[in-house]
């Protein structure tokens, strides 16, 4: 299958290479020349234009850092470009109400497009096993499908056009609330003279257990090994967690949910991010709750 890529930044380039990998021709395009060489070279062939690359495609893929990035590229490069049989997938993070106006607009141009954003970062993209949440009708999904299986390990119809990008902030909300209630757990477990490994083998069986206290412990040296061990370098960037928070508080205004623990980490990792930590991995944020991060 012919395959345009758009965006081959930390995710899409790994993502472009799987794709290339598992036999599809990706016709591979980015603003930055150091990320499109690194395309070529994993297998993808160099596009001089995001309009080149849409061109004669199946299906184009766009991996890009936010919702204006995403308007302006169906806008100005891909609608049109692209045949009009070409399935479009937009696996960015990006606000529900552009997704809902780009699938609008592709609708309207006589495509079919979904919102696909993912859950898993950098070495999951470059694993081929993220998980895919899918926002758009029955047929896009049917044909976007076979192609995100082939970079991840998930491919969930979440609902129509949007619901992927809902799914994925609802999702992203939840992590970002429990994981300071994990920090803030073993604060407190510290400060009472609990041992932390021995808190860990309690709570993770015990109702506090959550997939941030099992799965990704914030505390060096407890439970499986994670960006705390690796002085949170890598994971999933304090940075971007910030972006979901206010992707998804921005969602809630506009529907009218009531998100108060949502809002409160936005505004604990807001104040993590002004004090310099934004490159650091989310769960780095025990810091600020020990009076290191601000
Ligand atoms: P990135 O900044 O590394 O990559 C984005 C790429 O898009 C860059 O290479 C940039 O040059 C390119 N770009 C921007 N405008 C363009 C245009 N008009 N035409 C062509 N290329 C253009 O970002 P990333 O970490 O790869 O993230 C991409 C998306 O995935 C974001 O929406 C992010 O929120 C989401 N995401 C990231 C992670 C992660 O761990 N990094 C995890 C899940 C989801």
């Amino acid at each position: 299958m012919k395959i345009g890529f758009i965006g081959l930044g930390n995710m899409g380039g790994g993502m472009a290479a799987n794709l290339a990998r598992a036999g599809h021709t990706v016709q591979a395009f980015d603003l930055s020349e150091p990320a499109l060489a690194r395309a070529v070279e994993a297998g993808c062939s160099r596009c001089a234009t995001a309009r080149e690359a849409a061109a004669g495609a199946d299906a184009v893929v766009t991996m890009l850092p936010a919702g204006a990035h995403v308007a302006q590229v169906y806008r100005e490069c891909v609608v049109g470009a692209a045949p009009s049989s070409a399935v479009l997938i937009d696996c960015s993070t990006i606000d529900v109400a552009t997704a809902q106006v780009i699938a609008a607009y592709a609708a309207d141009q006589g495509y079919l497009a979904v919102d696909a954003p993912v859950s898993g970062g950098i070495a999951a993209a470059q694993a081929g096993s993220l998980t895919f949440m899918v926002g758009g009708p029955d047929a896009g999904f049917a044909r976007a499908e076979p192609i995100l299986a082939a970079m991840g390990k998930a491919v969930i119809h979440a609902g129509g056009a949007g619901m992927g990008q809902a799914a994925k902030i609802a999702n992203n909300m939840l992590l970002g609330a429990t994981m300071i209630a994990t920090c803030e757990a073993f604060v407190l477990a510290k400060a009472l003279g609990l041992d932390l490994a021995t808190f860990y083998a309690i709570s993770s069986q015990a109702s506090g257990q959550s997939w941030s206290m099992t799965s990704y412990c914030p505390v060096p040296g407890v439970g499986p090994e994670t960006p705390a061990d690796r002085d949170y370098q890598g994971g999933f960037a304090t940075a971007l967690m910030l972006k979901d928070l206010k992707l998804a508080m921005a969602a809630a205004q506009d529907a009218g949910a009531s998100v108060p623990m949502g809002a409160a980490a936005e505004a604990l990792y807001q104040a993590f991010v002004n004090g310099g930590n934004g490159a650091l991995d989310c769960s780095a944020i025990i810091r600020l709750l020990e009076g290191r991060g601000a």
